[in-house]
């Protein structure tokens, strides 16, 4: 299709790295070939993707030279698609469940910003229909590509497009980037996805050696449910992020107690505001100093606010016993 728009500049570049380090056929590291970019235009920004598309070095393999696209790439779009899979996700479910015509999706994702033909919004349409339609018994030639090779790595997403809107969950593979199943969700319990997953592996003719996915509580259920034998692997974004969890949640706690411990610093002020010595001129650039540590912030997890304030008050506690040391005193106050 002739595009008609000219493609908007991206607002973000997200880096996608393959989660599979190893071939999946002969074991060897994979090596990273070259870098793949895609512009995706999403309900929310224009995002670049830059891809770290891999491939295996093994020269006796059946994989070799062949690439290897990182597994989330699909989760953002279908393969040659410049909208992203998220509005597809939403297009679909306004037309279904809130029964909009094409012209008035047409307008409700203007005035969200994405800029869109209206013959674009009908082939959205089209592509969610083929989506949920997707059923690998009657695809004779996509079991013949997994069929080839012998095994599969499945990605498993939720999408829900809007707070309220049902979840679309898509089972994806990720040697071939094809999509096995989407099916809309009202509730996300380990139940229905293990049910999803079984429904996948009952139709396929070759064995899951893995799943990938953002490591949910309830996915985490359902893969060990319906599938126990598959490695279950998070994706690195959402494995640092709970890896960083305790850290964070102890880090958050650190500074409400130290926040607890410098509550008087208003009465200090209020106290020497009237004043116009030289010690509560002094007095003042420490309570400004309290005050600045309390409202810096940082970015978890890279950064933790907490230890941050514990060094910043510290810094404020020792100059303090400097002065004390060096016989002058601020205690009237
Ligand atoms: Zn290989």
């Amino acid at each position: 299709m002739a595009r008609r728009h000219s493609q908007p500049e991206a607002e973000r570049e997200i880096v996608l790295e393959c989660l599979q380090q190893r071939c999946p056929t002969c074991g060897s590291g994979l090596w990273n070939k070259y870098d793949n970019y895609r512009t995706i235009r999403t309900l929310d920004a224009v995002v670049r993707l830059r891809l770290k598309v891999r491939r295996c070095p093994n020269s006796n393999c059946e994989r070799y030279r062949r690439v290897y696209r990182p597994e989330q790439e699909s989760q953002w779009a279908l393969p040659q698609h410049e909208f992203g899979l998220d509005v597809i996700a939403w297009a679909g479910t306004v037309r279904y469940q809130e029964h909009r015509s094409v012209s008035e999706i047409h307008t409700l994702l203007e005035q969200r910003g994405l800029s869109i033909s209206l013959r674009s919004v009908g082939h959205l349409l089209e592509r969610y229909d083929e989506l949920v339609a997707t059923s690998l018994s009657d695809n004779p030639q996509q079991q013949a590509r997994l069929e080839q090779q012998q095994q599969v790595i499945l990605a498993i997403d939720g999408m829900q497009p809007d707070v309220g809107h049902e979840v679309l969950w898509v089972i994806r593979e990720c040697l071939s980037g094809e999509i096995l199943l989407a099916r809309t969700c009202l509730s996300a319990t380990h139940e229905t996805l293990a049910e999803l997953l079984r429904t996948v592996e009952q139709r396929l003719t070759v064995p899951i050696i893995a799943v990938v996915s953002d490591g949910q509580h309830s996915i985490r259920k359902a893969v060990e449910r319906a599938l126990p034998d598959a490695v279950h692997g998070l994706c690195h974004f959402h494995y640092f992020r709970e890896a960083a969890k305790p850290i964070y949640e102890a880090d958050r706690h650190a500074k409400k107690e130290l926040k607890k411990r410098v509550r008087g610093v208003r009465k200090i002020e209020q106290a020497v505001c009237d004043a116009n010595d030289a010690t509560s001129e002094i007095v003042q650039d420490y309570c400004q100093a309290v005050r600045s540590a309390l409202t810096s912030s940082s970015r978890p997890p890279l950064d933790a606010s907490g230890l941050e304030l514990q060094q910043q008050l510290s810094a404020v506690d020792q100059s303090l016993a400097r002065i004390e040391k060096k016989g002058h005193s601020l205690s009237r106050l």
